[in-house]
């Protein structure tokens, strides 16, 4: 459902729109010209990663443009020049960056999609006939959608959070809202206790008019876990008349005064998505380590990994945030080796490639696997064992 057929959203943090599976469906619809293929960009932005700061992802652009196997006819040489040229134009041009950009181009088509993300990828550049749109799928699937309401005794917000940006949905609790309590009437004997308990009954009413709100919707906006702010009393309230379906999926609680800014809630939820994520990429690396130990469909370390990759049985590559590693790949077969030895799948020369993490990452998407890059202590215990495994089919 798009949001603001049913409810009308506001974007938070930035003017430009949320990226949508429906972005994504469109580009995988897109006919396959032929004999005209898309450049596909994902490029890391971040300029909190100190590699990027003055501008550096341009470099990085051009860099990952010389490894690409240049196509023997001219025609096309020309074409990968030319859709070359307008992504450079686009980056010369590009202001205030997010986290990552992602761009599909084919200038003979006049085709230019460009959206910047505000989390990260791997830096990744492709030449092929249809947009190589799998890391954004994967992006997508990866990351959860967060719900937040943000609610006190009279009034209640509703945010959704989805790779890093926020929505608020502004007419969610229209109807709910009880905005001032009539504190002077006709009755003249009505007593300050009165309007306590009248302001009470108002309160409960209105919380419960949001739980009921938050389950009909919890469906078309599809969040995976939700998060309570607002008062103590307020988000304590409201969870316990939340239908249990939803409170399952309620994984913190933040107190936010109701007026609070948009970013304001961005930044609170960022947090414990943070801490969700973390404790799940622990559990992942934990489960992985043993089982390889055990010897139960998971390995450890560069060597089994790889060799688990050529032999089709990895489902689920991990590998610890900033692994950069330069390998081999065989001439004939494709394998990827760590060694510049002859190929020992078939015994042919090996071309030296940059990035092995994502050559591989890109093999287990042909498999139809995931992908996981873990972080922080997750990623540090990782390390221990050679920063890279993988789960297996068998
Ligand atoms: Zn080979």
């Amino acid at each position: 459902m798009k949001p603001e057929r049913v409810l009308t959203s506001r974007a938070g943090t930035s003017d430009k729109p949320m990226i949508s599976r429906r972005d994504v469906e469109a580009l995988m619809e897109r006919d396959v010209q032929p004999d005209s293929p898309v450049l596909s960009v994902y490029l890391n932005t971040d300029q909190s990663d100190a590699a990027n700061i003055q501008r550096a992802f341009a470099v990085v652009f051009r860099n990952m443009l010389r490894e690409v196997d240049g196509p023997d006819d001219k025609t096309k040489q020309e074409q990968l020049k030319n859709d070359a040229k307008t992504v450079l134009r686009f980056l010369d041009d590009y202001r205030e960056p997010r986290r990552s950009l992602v761009v599909f181009c084919d200038s003979s088509q006049d085709f230019f999609w460009v959206r910047d993300l505000s989390v990260n990828v791997r830096n990744t550049l492709r030449w092929r006939d249809t947009p190589y749109v799998r890391p954004l799928l994967e992006l997508m699937d990866e990351h959860e959608r967060y719900g937040v309401v943000l609610t006190d005794r009279a009034h209640a917000r509703l945010f959704t959070i989805f790779l890093g940006e926020i929505e608020e949905y502004t007419e969610a609790f229209v109807d709910s809202d009880v905005t001032h309590i009539k504190t002077s009437g006709t009755d003249h004997l009505r007593s300050q206790m009165n309007i306590q308990r009248k302001a009470d009954l108002h309160a409960r009413w209105h919380l419960k008019e949001v739980a009921q709100t938050m389950s009909r919707l919890a469906g078309n906006l599809e969040f995976d876990r939700l998060i309570l702010a607002g008062t103590v009393e307020a988000t304590s309230e409201l969870q316990r008349l939340l239908p249990k379906a939803l409170r399952a999926r309620v994984v913190g609680k933040v107190a936010l005064p109701v007026e609070a800014n948009i970013s304001h809630v961005l930044e609170e939820t960022l947090k414990i998505e943070r801490e969700v994520e973390q404790r799940r990429e622990s559990d992942l690396v934990e489960q992985l380590i043993t089982a390889a130990h055990k010897k139960q469909n998971a390995v450890v370390g560069l060597e089994h990994t790889l060799l688990a990759l050529q032999e089709w049985r990895v489902w689920q590559l991990v590998y610890s945030e900033g692994l950069n590693l330069r390998g081999s790949q065989c001439t004939n077969c494709e394998a990827l080796t760590a060694s510049d030895e002859p190929c020992p799948y078939c015994s042919h020369a090996v071309r030296a490639v940059n990035d092995l993490i994502q050559l591989a990452a890109e093999r287990v998407f042909d498999l139809e696997g995931k992908v996981e890059q873990v972080r922080g202590p997750a990623g540090a215990r990782l390390k221990e064992v050679g920063s890279i495994g993988a789960v297996l089919h068998f």
